[in-house]
């Protein structure tokens, strides 16, 4: 590890031309500056994803190709696969070129990225997973902060185990990736799977930055179905919540209708008043858990499903290499 390493930028992009100009020529700087303080090699680069943008994008990335072919790269989608597909595919495809680690960095370069050098000295020092956690934020919404932390306090009851406030800015060594192309699932839920293939990563902790142009690309229900993919992608825990589920309510129904064969048998009237509103409550809360409860299969088969039918994860259209 006394060698540079070369560094792979992988970098998703959605609709960023306002954005992107600036990002590549700041990592390009970075890159430089670590390049010249001898810690990473000067053939690294910058890999690009553009996942099928609909605007200036792609055009922009093929402007900075034609003037630094060497350093930076890409490739474009038929069309949008989302962000985890982005970076797969960014993983996947570097392994065309030679490097010896990768960095993971959102285009609108809300993580720092003065702390690539951290993450290449913790690489350095022997570890081959790197995650970037990101410290609290004053101005998060409160709403937004009781959200994250019940995700990541589920996902480890459910089982998985996920580090609280981490995201995908990360570095990966190039065996990992060897590792992570033989995961062929179509659900991809990269946090889950670096967590499974590497149990012991090392941490750099970074500020989060204002986006500086451009909006998010993750709705509120964007960021719902990734947890919800996490979540159905890594446990089946769901699955034996809902059997034990029916099983609790029908012991109570069971242990109900005994009793009353019991207050029968012995002529008791313990229930004299008709009550309609129980009989409505317990029908409307046992068809909820019963509709519930389909749900959460029904998004297990979803998951089979898209699996089975095996479709390419993502589609190239053009390469710039
Ligand atoms: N992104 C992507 N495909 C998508 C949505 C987002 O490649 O369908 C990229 C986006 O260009 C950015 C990164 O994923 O580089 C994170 O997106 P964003 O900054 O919008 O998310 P936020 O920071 O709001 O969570
Ligand atoms: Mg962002």
């Amino acid at each position: 590890m006394n060698k540079p390493p070369i560094l792979a930028v992988v970098i998703p992009c959605y609709n960023e031309e306002e954005i992107l100009e600036s990002t590549i020529n700041r990592l390009l700087e970075v890159i430089d500056e670590l390049n010249c303080s001898d810690i990473i090699s000067r053939e690294s680069f910058i890999y690009l994803v553009d996942d099928g943008s609909t605007d200036r994008t792609f055009q922009i990335i093929k402007n900075f190709h034609e003037k630094y072919p060497q350093r930076v790269k890409a490739i474009s989608f038929i069309k949008n696969f989302g962000n985890q597909k982005a970076i797969l595919a960014g993983l996947l495809e570097i392994r065309k070129f030679n490097f010896d680690c990768c960095i993971t960095i959102d285009a609108d370069l809300q993580q720092d990225e003065t702390k690539i050098s951290e993450f290449i000295q913790k690489y350095r020092e022997g570890n081959e997973l790197v995650y970037g956690i990101k410290n609290e934020r004053n101005d998060t919404s409160f709403l937004k902060k009781i959200c994250a932390m019940s995700f990541y306090k589920l996902m480890n009851i459910l089982g998985v185990k996920t580090y609280a406030n981490h995201s995908e800015y990360r570095l990966v060594s190039k065996n990992l990736i060897d590792v992570l192309s033989k995961y062929c699932e179509h659900n991809i839920f990269l946090r889950g799977i670096f967590q499974e293939i590497c149990n012991k990563p090392a941490i750099v902790y970074y500020d989060v930055k204002k986006r500086m142009a451009g909006t998010s690309k993750f709705s509120l229900f964007d960021l719902f179905s990734l947890a919800i993919q996490g979540i159905t992608s890594f446990s089946t825990v769901p699955l034996r919540l809902v059997t034990f589920t029916g099983l609790l309510i029908s012991l109570l129904s069971f242990l109900f209708g005994f009793s009353v064969i019991i207050e029968k048998l012995l002529h008791l009237s313990l229930i004299d008043v008709p009550g309609w509103a129980t009989i409505v409550v317990a029908i409307c809360f046992t068809g909820g858990i019963q509709i519930f409860c389909i749900g959460i299969i029904g998004e297990y088969m979803g998951q089979i499903f898209t699996e089975v039918k095996s479709r390419p994860r993502y589609i190239i259209e053009t390469e710039l290499k």
